[in-house]
């Protein structure tokens, strides 16, 4: 039996796709996008929020990422306040303005009393001041989507026969049993169960979930699979990740 269960993120773009996404819009993960003018911290954050399972955006300035937040529906935004062409503060202003209602996480070096309380007032739902552990500004993601979250734990959750997704953990767990996953075992696994029933591809699988960034004669969707299935079939259980040969594989709804 499968029980069809919507999330929010999914919710969240059948009520956006007007605005324009590029095609290679990842719309499984969480979406974040990133305000941030310093090089280095910019591709740090794209490679480590990447690699947690996020889908991330870039802006180097307030312009750009007034224009992004327009056009996109983002779960979360990570804002310094130092940026080239404006204060942060007045970008979540004008943001609250346009409507952009997703939570705010601001990330600044500026770390008096005073500058946290103003950003906390003026429209940021958290503060992390640089330099900040990567361990430490996760968990705080975390907690912003867990605050705003529907109520209702089935708006967050995916089951298919007895697998089951948590998306705000992003943990999941086979007949009660918890898998650990990487969070791009994770990622996948939730492609497959929002397709459950479903033949994908490999380059939906690539499109979907690695987006742009690998080649289209890697292997890598392959061996993730491989993975997964030594994982989330392992342990003697009715096999529920088929593989169709040529065609690409379907994770089994009956
Ligand atoms: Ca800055």
């Amino acid at each position: 039996m499968t029980s069809a269960m919507t999330t929010r993120s999914f919710r969240r773009n059948e009520n956006t796709h007007t605005h324009a996404r590029s095609s290679s819009t990842n719309i499984l993960c969480m979406r974040l996008l990133v305000v941030e003018d310093e090089y280095d911290i910019q591709s740090f954050l794209q490679q480590a929020l990447f690699e947690a399972g996020y889908a991330v955006d870039l802006a180097r300035d307030g312009k750009t990422a007034e224009g992004l937040a327009k056009g996109n529906a983002y779960d979360i935004l990570i804002v310094d306040l130092g940026l080239p062409d404006q204060d942060g503060i007045n970008l979540i202003t004008r943001l609250r303005q346009i409507g952009v209602h997703a939570p705010v996480l601001i990330l600044s070096a500026r770390r008096s009393v005073d500058d946290r309380v103003r950003g906390l007032e003026q429209g940021g739902d958290d503060y992390l001041t640089k330099p900040f552990a990567l361990a430490e500004l996760l968990a705080r993601l975390r907690n912003l989507l867990k605050r705003n979250a529907p109520q209702g734990s089935e708006l967050t959750r995916l089951r298919v026969q007895d697998l089951e997704l948590d998306l705000l953990r992003r943990e999941a767990t086979r007949s009660g049993q918890p898998l650990q996953l990487t969070p791009q075992e994770f990622v996948l696994l939730e492609y497959l169960c929002r397709n459950a029933g479903r033949v994908v591809t490999r380059s939906m699988i690539l499109d979907k979930v690695w987006g742009m960034r690998i080649q289209p004669d890697t292997n890598v969707v392959d061996v993730h699979i491989y993975r997964l299935r030594g994982k989330v079939d392992g342990n003697g259980q009715w096999p529920l990740i088929r593989t169709l040969r040529g065609v690409g594989y379907v994770l089994q709804d009956r």
